[in-house]
């Protein structure tokens, strides 16, 4: 489903992305942990076209991002293009990024009664079903700030959900959260995997990436330095630089 190809990003002669080459097949978790500064959030960033790539290419469903090509040459995109390509990738960031002055439902219906034009009667409904998804069916009505960070970040997942997307992108999502509300939002990301939705994970949860990750990959100063099955990398990285990464986080 998403097929990454020699993917480069500089920020003028900053060059944060250094060639990334990753795959992620239709109903696959795939797990990207790194140090700091490695380049994770903004190749998340390159996928969901918030930034655009310096070189390379970035499939999604066949669907080439930020790009039209014509005869082996690349236009771009016109903006309602590219709104319509945001919309089949939802996106949940480290600060739960809600609307303050809405209530959790108002902050889910949004998306889809605005830019998908649905009745607000069906997206209240289908909102309902999700809240209730993420365990906050009795917190519908509740303003942000009446929340939880985990309850607002579980909010935060619904109301990518809404847009029905054929992706998610998770950058860091529970590295802002107090310990004990960590697990309702990891538990709610393993229901989604469970239920076959296509994941891209930035997290420094190694369970996660052991339980509910199909692949593993390990990023340093803007290079894929290790992928592959969770289990194995965990129990037994290939690279020096993924042993010692490893061993601070675990
Ligand atoms: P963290 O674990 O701290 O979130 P990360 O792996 O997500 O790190 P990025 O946020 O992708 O790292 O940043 C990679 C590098 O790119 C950093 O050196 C950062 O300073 C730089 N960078 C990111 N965004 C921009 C920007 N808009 N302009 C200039 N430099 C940027
Ligand atoms: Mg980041």
């Amino acid at each position: 489903l998403v097929e990454i190809q020699g993917v480069h990003k500089l920020f003028g002669s900053h060059h944060v992305l250094k060639g990334i080459d990753m795959t992620v097949k239709q109903g696959e978790v795939s797990v990207i942990i790194g140090p700091s500064g490695s380049g994770k959030s903004t190749l998340l960033r390159c996928i969901n076209l918030l930034e655009t790539i310096s070189a390379g290419r970035i499939y999604v469903h066949d669907d080439l991002i930020g790009y039209r090509e014509v005869n082996g040459k690349l236009h771009d995109l016109t903006t309602k293009q590219i709104a319509a390509q945001r919309r089949e990738i939802g996106m949940v960031f480290q600060r739960f990024n809600l609307f303050p002055h809405k209530t959790a439902l108002q902050n889910v219906i949004e998306a889809p009664t605005q830019v998908k034009r649905q009745s607000k009667a069906a997206a209240k409904l289908k909102a309902t079903e999700l809240l209730e998804m993420v365990g906050l069916g009795d917190r519908a009505d509740f303003y942000p700030s009446q929340l939880s960070g985990g309850q607002q970040q579980r909010v935060a997942i619904a109301r990518a959900l809404a847009m029905e997307p054929e992706l998610m992108l998770f950058d860091e999502p529970t590295s802002a959260l107090d310990p004990e509300l960590v697990g309702d939002v990891l538990e709610v990301m393993k229901d989604l995997a469970k239920s076959g939705m296509t994941m891209i994970v930035v997290t420094h949860e190694i369970g996660f990436a052991r339980e509910v990750g199909d692949t593993l990959t390990f990023m340093d100063a803007g290079v894929v330095v290790e992928s592959g099955n969770p289990r194995e990398i965990i129990a037994n990285p290939q690279h020096h630089r993924t042993q010692e990464f490893l061993s601070r986080v675990l």
